[in-house]
């Protein structure tokens, strides 16, 4: 766990959050400033900073974030009219918490390109 880290807090149960799934590596939880009507980030329990953090044995956790997302997706009846995924790396890409974490976005029609 990374000292001040929020994302690691709510890992931890330290800070409170709206869990929707959790095993022994990651947790996913409700956005706490959704931008669709279903809007769930999906964490690592470990802390990596950002995606460039990534080492070669981190690829089945990286591979494990992306199946949970689609896992999720489906038992919140999302799958079928679809839903988005989104990792924002660093500040150009508006990341905020520095906790890698994969949005989960769905309930709503999506535009593209994003902004
Ligand atoms: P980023 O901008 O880093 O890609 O995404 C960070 C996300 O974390 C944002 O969508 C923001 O709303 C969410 N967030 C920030 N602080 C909290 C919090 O304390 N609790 C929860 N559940 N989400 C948070
Ligand atoms: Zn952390």
């Amino acid at each position: 766990m990374a000292n001040e880290c929020l994302f690691c807090k709510i890992a931890a149960g330290e800070i409170p959050a709206k869990i929707v799934f959790k095993d022994d590596q990651v947790l996913a939880f409700e956005d706490s400033n959704p931008q669709a009507p279903f809007h769930v980030l999906i964490i690592p329990r470990q802390h990596l900073s950002t995606l460039n953090d990534l080492k070669t044995e981190d690829r089945a956790l990286a591979g494990h974030l992306i199946f949970c997302a689609a896992q999720i997706a489906q038992v919140n009846g999302h799958a079928q009219d679809g839903y988005r995924t989104v990792f924002n790396c660093n500040h150009g890409a508006g990341q905020s918490v520095f906790h890698i974490h994969l949005h989960l976005l769905a309930g709503r029609s999506m535009t593209w390109p994003p902004g």
